[in-house]
């Protein structure tokens, strides 16, 4: 029987022409853009004068060539097209997505602020095409994160163009102080005002060159290390949010840990309150309620494979708990959604399952149209 879930956890591919067909080509060839190896192993990603290195997964290869003589890797067909991507979501039963950026993620290591705003306002008037396009596609607003000024200009104009989402990498853009101190209250602020969910996704912490993405550790292992140490920024994240005050000050914020797992609610909801217990007399700010609650009430996060996750609800009792399938990353559940799903959800009791395959993504965004009944096919086109 399909199941049908939304997706917490999903990313456009932008074209390689976005930054050159918008902007001004002075701030076209600062931007990010990434260039593979010919014999695919390798990128380079070029960020504004650096560089940065990265050993690429190997992909499942077709034993196909392309006109280069590459290899050509099993994708998603629709990965880079709004109408076939919709073709691949009703083939692996996800209705709606909430979609990330894929090169904007790196949006984070450029270090002027105005070459960063007009990055982001150019990647946001792209990616609401999609959401215009079909509202199954919830976009995320790239928000230039270096300073507070840009960030809620762009946070209003995005919020204004009907935008529900904002991505937030899990550590503001290098050198900007951290999520915790006072500078990001007019960001919270504005986050409250317009409604729009803060959507963090593991993995996107600043970097440059010296302390790039994925290779923190190195030596034996490095691979299965670096995988899982991607995964904390989000933690600390909220953490951070929460050790802060911000979820007291703006009740109605709701933050997304998109990719992370879930288990981890739980187990930080009771550090923090075993910290705000057990050293109240260090606690700054007070909090009205306990940690845990904001946590529990304020906070969601989404999983593609983990087993743990699913307990992190019907064991721990986090009912913020959602699943997403990475489209079309090779993280993502692409070609197996379906399989994945019903591992997962079989021998889950049907509330608990509906609640982590449609319900908590309904609460974060309940403009979305409904999904159709696990077990029928989609509706057609309109
Ligand atoms: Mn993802």
């Amino acid at each position: 029987m399909k199941i049908w879930a939304n997706s917490g956890d999903s990313h456009l591919v932008e074209p390689d022409d976005l930054f050159t067909s918008s902007l001004p080509a002075s701030l076209a060839e600062r931007m990010p853009r990434t260039v593979k190896d010919p014999d695919g192993s390798h990128e380079t990603v070029y960020i504004d004068g650096q560089e940065i290195r990265r050993r690429l997964p190997k992909l499942a290869a077709t034993g196909l060539r392309d006109e280069q003589g590459l290899t050509v890797f099993e994708r998603a067909p629709g990965a880079n097209d709004m109408k076939l991507r919709i073709k691949d979501l009703d083939g692996e039963g996800i209705w709606a997505e909430l979609v990330y950026p894929s090169i904007g993620i790196w949006m984070s290591s450029i270090q002027d602020p105005k070459l960063l705003a007009a990055g982001c306002a150019a990647i946001n008037d792209w990616a609401f095409e999609y959401q215009r396009y079909n509202p199954r596609y919830v976009c995320t607003a790239t928000v230039p994160l270096l300073d507070a000024e840009h960030a809620v200009t762009e946070i209003q104009r995005a919020a204004g163009m009907g935008f529900k989402a904002a991505y937030f990498s899990v550590t503001p853009a290098l050198g900007a102080p951290d999520w915790n101190y006072d500078l990001w209250e007019p960001v919270w602020a504005a986050m409250a005002d317009t409604g729009m969910v803060v959507a963090f996704h593991i993995g996107t912490e600043a970097h440059d060159a010296a302390t790039m993405h994925g290779a923190y550790f190195r030596g034996p292992g490095g691979a299965l290390i670096n995988y899982t140490e991607t995964t904390y920024g989000g933690q600390r994240a909220v953490t951070k949010m929460i050790a802060s005050g911000v979820f007291d000050r703006y009740p109605d914020i709701k933050a997304l840990v998109s990719e992370g797992g879930a288990t981890w609610g739980p187990f930080v909801a009771d550090r923090l309150d075993e910290a705000y217990r057990q050293h109240a007399s260090m606690v700054r700010p007070a909090l009205r309620r306990l940690p845990s609650e904001y946590l529990y009430a304020n906070v969601y996060a989404s999983f593609q494979h983990d087993r743990s996750a699913v307990l992190a609800m019907t064991a721990m009792g986090w009912r913020n708990v959602c699943w997403g399938s990475d489209y079309p990353h090779i993280e993502g559940t692409f070609g197996h959604s379906q399989k994945t799903l019903h591992q997962l959800f079989d021998d889950v009791d049907e509330a608990s399952a509906r609640r982590m395959t449609v319900g908590a993504f309904e609460e974060l965004f309940p403009h979305v149209p409904p999904a159709p009944a696990n077990g029928t096919e989609a509706p057609t086109e309109r």
